[in-house]
């Protein structure tokens, strides 16, 4: 999705020269598209390795996996696990696991059992200040039901006219502090890399620029992550400026990580980068792949 405006990549020197895209959604969680389509989009676009990272769900793996077979292009299984951590919301995504591992599955399938009643506890709070059939609205949009999320109350709450976009709605009524905004207890952070190292994966931290965290913070979760098992972390995403891109290939090089790169993309509707629109990897550090 859009949060912040493009950048000049074309200051970054000498990237690699693999087109990749290792973070994507479909309609298996808040995506516009089914996994065959955004596969076929993904190919489409020339990219070379991808992955779908649905949140919290690996129900569209194997369609994506099919389309992908018939053309060039590598595919790797993902998912963007939703985990708690120093207060807020933060995201794990897992790549190049066994997508029939016992305790990842069970893992996310806890996590998934807790986004309904999240859902009722949203819609009730929007409907304190006057917006009504929140719930029902925002289900309309969810293919599958257990992985309803704030991006189908957006969508709901466009629809209806309270906001002009998706970016106006979060800010307004979907984020701390807002009035659809509630806590809920999602997975930690050891259990997150736990379950991806324990399915062979790879685990990586998710559009580190967009956590509102102080530099120690941010220090304090790389550390833990690290100690967790963690190894990745995404230098390159659609969400990423270009100080955002400086800051990480900084902190990938300091603590050893290995470098992703992935458009978040989630519909053509909504997102400002299509798959494979971000740039490549900047020239020096290891790509994730290296290590598939
Ligand atoms: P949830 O997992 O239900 O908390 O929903 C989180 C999803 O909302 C993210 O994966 C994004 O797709 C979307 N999202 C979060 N923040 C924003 C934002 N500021 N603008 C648009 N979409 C957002
Ligand atoms: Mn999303
Ligand atoms: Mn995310
Ligand atoms: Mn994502």
């Amino acid at each position: 999705m859009c949060y912040h405006r493009p950048f000049d990549f074309s200051r970054i020197v000498s990237p690699a020269v693999l087109v990749a895209d290792l973070h994507s959604h479909s309609r298996a969680s808040d995506g516009l598209l089914s996994p065959a389509e955004v596969a076929r989009r993904a190919a489409a676009n020339g990219v070379e390795l991808f992955a779908l990272t649905d949140h919290d769900d690996l129900g569209g793996l194997a369609a994506a996996r099919a389309v992908a077979e018939q053309s060039s292009m590598r595919f790797i299984d993902g998912v963007e696990i939703s985990i708690e951590w120093g207060g807020l919301q933060v995201h794990i995504v897992g790549l190049d696991f066994d997508p029939r591992d016992e305790a990842l599955n069970a893992g996310l399938a806890w996590i998934r059992s807790g986004r309904i009643d999240r859902a009722r506890r949203m819609s009730a709070e929007l409907e304190k200040v006057g917006i009504t059939g929140c719930f029902d609205g925002a289900m309309r949009y969810a293919e599958n039901p257990s992985l309803i999320s704030r991006s189908h109350f957006a969508r709901y709450l466009v629809e209806i006219g309270i906001c002009k976009d998706m970016r106006n709605v979060f800010e307004s009524y979907l984020v701390p502090g807002k009035p659809g905004y509630v806590t809920h207890r999602w997975a930690t952070l050891a259990e997150s890399v736990g379950w991806i190292v324990g399915a062979g994966g790879i685990a990586v931290i998710a559009h580190p620029g967009r956590y509102k965290f102080s530099r120690l913070q941010m220090r304090n979760l790389l550390d833990e992550f690290k100690n967790c098992g963690g190894r990745a972390i995404e230098v390159i995403s659609g969400s990423h400026s270009q100080d955002n891109v400086s800051q990480f290939s900084r902190l990938a090089r300091e603590y050893g990580f290995l470098a992703s790169c992935g458009s978040d993309f989630h519909g053509p509707e909504e997102s400002y980068i299509d798959l494979g629109g971000t740039m490549p990897l900047p020239a020096g550090l290891a790509p994730v792949w290296d290590a598939f």
